[in-house]
């Protein structure tokens, strides 16, 4: 591996970590926790770093490096995400799974928080090898991973048949098949209808209920998206659709602009072919810095943590800041986005619809039986604009900003479930 990379990748994303303590510092001020119970809640219950070999197609063997971290099990078995990008460190794993408890606290859902990642370029693999990786891995972490115990979803740089090989990876050691052990799974082998569309659409609906407190309709809002995987185009796609003006959007190459509006639908065409958004007829091209600096009514960011910092956020020209991302934005740059008056809707409220609707995938599995994807995002819609308004209720009690409310409610759910069951032993 790429010393320098991984020394460079080890600052930046010990930082997330930063991130996700300073936000939990700043609400447990809010709840009257014991100071030992709010120190265990910090840090991550379990921990597993693996090591292992995948056989690549030029005959020579390589080693990554994976994780897989359980931050908290006190309300059910723990979710979350495997990321497999080049920069992931076992610091930002940690934040990610610590996001994770948070967020399925917040919109009620039976879970704890986990998190997983292999530290790798899946541009770079062929799909052989992205396999041969997968069921390595799979098989490494499978001592944490059960229907029962901790169930894995898609995350940045997987999708549903990197979840297909590790539930046939897993069913494979059990002989029998076992599709609830992970969620963001092909529709003909388990998946949930809207499951792929989820946390897209999921992020239209806050905005849509942000902007109503704001007095202004969706149809009609000028809308910047940064990122264009699966949540950015399904956001954007969801904000074309419902009569928005997607403006700009953006991938790790660059991004497009159009000060009339962007055909979302065409841009997604383009991205498929050419695998990028880059050279969109019709459309002027511009920096992710620029991007983030637009005047639009909506900006959601969906890419990477730490995308909105001291150093541009004072740049940051929207309305509403719609977090598709985990962790976009430091606590730095969210008091000076604050002081600019700008509502933000926190990332572990924002983008909740994924894990909302990877629980009713699970459901779905675990009873054998499936609901038409109407159902699927209507139940999805009912959940997290209702966790929209608990977090926006909590925040005019508390006279505090959004994101502190979210984990105020949040992070006194978890110590909640914990005081009720006790202490073992
Ligand atoms: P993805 O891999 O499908 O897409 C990521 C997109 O971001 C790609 O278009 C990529 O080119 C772009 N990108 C990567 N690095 C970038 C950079 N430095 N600058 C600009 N663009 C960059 O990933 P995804 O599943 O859409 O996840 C995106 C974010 O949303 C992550 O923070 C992830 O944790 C979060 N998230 C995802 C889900 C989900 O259901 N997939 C749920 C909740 C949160």
């Amino acid at each position: 591996m790429d010393k320098a990379h991984n020394h460079q990748a080890e600052q930046i994303e010990g930082s997330a970590l930063a991130t996700a303590q300073a936000q939990f510092d700043r609400a447990v001020q809010y709840l009257n926790l014991d100071p030992g119970l709010a120190d265990l809640l910090r840090w991550p219950r379990r921990e597993l770093t693996v090591s292992f070999p995948v056989k690549m197609d030029d005959g020579s063997i390589r080693r990554f490096v994976g994780y897989r971290v359980h931050h908290n099990l006190a309300r059910g078995p723990t979710k979350g995400g495997i990321r497999y990008h080049p920069s992931v460190t076992l610091d930002e794993v940690r934040a990610l799974a610590m996001w994770m408890t948070w967020k399925c606290a917040l919109v009620n859902i039976p879970y704890g928080g986990a998190k997983g990642g292999v530290v790798c370029d899946p541009h770079q693999l062929s799909l052989r090898e992205l396999e041969g990786l997968t069921r390595r891995y799979a098989t490494e972490i499978a001592v944490l991973m059960s229907p029962e115990g901790d169930i894995p979803a898609p995350d940045l740089g997987t999708n549903p048949q990197v979840m297909a090989w590790i539930m046939d990876t897993y069913s494979m050691h059990r002989g029998y098949s076992v599709p609830a052990v992970v969620t963001g799974k092909p529709i003909n082998i388990g998946g949930s209808k809207g499951r792929n569309e989820a946390t897209g659409r999921g992020v239209i609906f806050t905005t849509r209920e942000a902007l109503k407190l704001l007095g202004r309709p969706l149809a009609g809002a000028t809308v910047v998206v940064q990122g264009f995987g699966n949540v950015g185009s399904i956001a954007a796609l969801t904000a074309y659709e419902l009569g928005c003006k997607v403006i700009a959007v953006s991938d790790v190459r660059g991004g497009i602009y159009n000060p009339k509006g962007l055909d979302i639908p065409a841009v997604m065409r383009h991205a498929r072919e050419t695998r990028s958004v880059v050279g969109f007829p019709g459309s002027d091209g511009l920096t992710n810095a620029e991007l983030l600096a637009l005047p639009c009514d909506v900006l959601i960011p969906a890419a990477m943590e730490h995308q909105i910092t001291r150093h541009n956020a004072a740049a940051v020209q929207c309305k509403v800041l719609a977090e598709g991302a985990n962790g976009p934005t430091t606590p730095e740059a969210d008091e000076i986005l604050l002081d600019k008056g700008v509502f933000i809707i926190p990332d572990i409220l924002c983008n909740a619809g994924g894990v909302i609707v990877s629980y009713f995938e699970w459901v779905q599995g675990l009873q054998a039986f499936f609901w038409e994807e109407a159902e699927v995002t209507e139940r999805m819609e009912r959940f997290i604009v209702n966790a929209f308004h608990d977090v926006h209720r909590e925040a005019q009690r508390l006279k505090i900003d959004m994101r502190t409310a979210a984990q105020v409610l949040a992070i006194g759910r978890v110590a909640d479930a914990h005081m009720t069951r006790g202490l073992y032993p």
